[in-house]
């Protein structure tokens, strides 16, 4: 409490002595020995929700960074908001709050690669480089990212040609969908770097944390004019911006008096890496009138189980599902979530993280999980998947991807069970286009017979949804990068691409 007259900072979730600004963190992505940056203090809605329901969604991102985002000045937040949420997205609301069925659905994928991480990639690559011009950073700034497919396109797209950086990704050979891959590696810019790793995302991801940790590496680096820094959702640079959609829907929903203020609303997020449920967590604590966060898994329900039985455990079969980028068995933004609930205390947090990567395995104790009462965790294994994307088709003509659909059937399941009737949002965190051969084949298997290509016009027209441009693109564009590699020749191929001897 007596933080919260002081200014907001950044601490590590593994030493609360290693504290950062805001920019600090951004630019630094981790905190040394894996900590994440989380902070000082949750702040409360500084306007009342009625004065949000009036606002653009570039007035709500201000009024909720601005809070977070202490060192920046006004001027700079407003550059970096109005850079981001421009024409780039095909709607001028940004996000879209669509009722359908009996939810409405947040369509987080009006942006330019018509996925959920736009949302904060779009600025990300504003706040790294003012970031940078406010700590009279001189060298390169080279983003390093492990993806399972949406993460990555997002990031090379928000980076490419930006000034003063490069952009080098890593995905999973084998794990992304083919319109996923082809985004990717026809990506332009000549600071884009794209390389397919063979193993699967955790391996990917393992790499890059290694290397980001590597302080011999990070020597090297400076020495011939770079840094790293992460654009990966552990980067409060994605986190911050995240929390501004759930307010703003909230705000959307006064607006349009389908709510009083201050009725409660639940929220079900379709979950991997536990970033964007935790922005709704976060937005809670500032205030937002949020009953249930409903967390939605796929069958790799490493997080299902741990809201169960308090138990989170990753040695299980790692498995390839129709929504590829919720195949996750370690979800990094957790440790957010844990250190919160353990009132604060790095310590505590520092063992059970080293317990997981010891052991693969840690459990949280009774005083832990009695923090955990506003979230609810259930999963939708494929064919129930499959089943919500039909159903939803049948009765009111919409299609969710898959991703949005394990999100719905985990709603159902939590609606039987409780009988709860409080209005929800679900986060639609990708359009059906970008998993057209999943969605396609949950309406229809006939559908499978055609080619990719065709499949699109097709869905196109049963939803009566125009094709994205970033979609459209995509059909034309040629393969700029097609480099493949070993997980442990990752750090030799960046040295590489930055032309390093070592
Ligand atoms: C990244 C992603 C998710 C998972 O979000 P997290 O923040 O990692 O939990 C869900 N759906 C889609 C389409 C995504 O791209």
């Amino acid at each position: 409490m007596k933080e919260a007259e002081l200014d907001l900072i950044y601490r590590s979730t593994r030493n609360r002595e290693e504290t950062a600004t805001a920019s600090q963190a951004i630019l630094r992505g981790l905190a040394v020995e894996g900590g994440l940056y989380v902070p000082s203090y949750i702040p409360k809605l500084a306007c009342s929700l009625a004065e949000l329901s009036a606002m653009s969604y570039q007035q709500v991102a201000y009024e909720v960074m601005k809070l977070f985002l202490c060192d920046f000045t006004e001027e700079e937040l407003k550059y970096c908001i109005n850079h981001a949420y421009d024409q780039k997205f095909d709607t001028e609301n940004i996000a879209e709050l669509v009722r359908k069925d009996d939810a409405y659905f947040l369509e987080l994928f009006h942006g330019s690669t018509v996925a959920f991480k736009d949302m904060a990639l779009s600025i990300l690559p504003y706040l790294m480089t003012t970031s940078a011009k406010k700590n009279q950073i001189q060298e390169e700034i080279v983003i390093l990212t492990a993806t399972s497919g949406d993460t990555g396109k997002a990031a090379l797209a928000g980076f490419a040609d930006v000034e003063g950086t490069k952009i080098i990704v890593f995905y999973p050979k084998h794990g992304v969908s083919p319109i996923q891959e082809k985004q990717m590696v026809t990506q332009r810019g000549d600071n884009t770097f794209v390389i397919g790793i063979e193993g699967n995302f955790d391996d990917a991801q393992t790499g890059v944390k290694k290397m980001f940790s590597d302080g011999e590496l990070a020597r090297t680096l400076a020495k011939n004019g770079y840094r790293f820094s992460s654009a990966n959702s552990i980067n409060i640079g994605r986190l911050v911006p995240q929390v501004v959609y759930y307010v703003y829907a909230y705000a959307q929903l006064l607006a349009r008096k389908e709510i009083q203020e201050n009725d409660l609303i639940n929220v079900v997020v379709p979950t991997g890496n536990f970033g964007n449920i935790l922005a709704a967590y976060y937005a809670s604590l500032m205030g937002l009138p949020v009953a249930k966060l409903i967390c939605a898994s796929n069958e790799n329900k490493v997080l299902f189980d741990f809201f169960k039985s308090g138990c989170y455990d990753r040695n299980r079969e790692f498995i390839l599902t129709s929504s590829p980028s919720m195949d996750i068995l370690i979800s990094s933004n957790l440790e957010r979530l844990i250190y919160r609930i353990a009132g604060d205390d790095d310590e505590k947090n520092l063992q059970l993280m080293q317990e997981l990567s010891k052991t693969g395995t840690y459990r949280i104790d009774e005083e832990m999980r009695s923090n955990l009462d506003i979230f609810y965790g259930n999963y939708a294994d494929e064919k129930e998947t499959a089943e919500a994307i039909k159903s939803v088709y049948e009765h009111v003509g919409y299609v969710m991807d898959t991703h949005t659909a394990v999100g719905k059937s985990v709603y159902e399941k939590y609606r039987e069970e409780t009988g709860d009737e409080t209005p929800t949002v679900i986060a639609s965190t990708a359009s059906p286009f970008k998993f057209t051969r999943s969605v396609m084949n949950a309406i229809d298997p006939a559908y499978d017979a055609q080619s990719d290509f065709s499949l699109i016009d097709t869905l196109s027209e049963i939803s009566h949804v125009a094709i994205p441009a970033a979609i459209e693109d995509i059909r034309t564009a040629p393969v700029l990068h097609d480099r493949v590699c070993k997980t442990e020749q990752m750090c030799d191929v960046v040295m590489e691409i930055l032309g390093i001897q070592h």
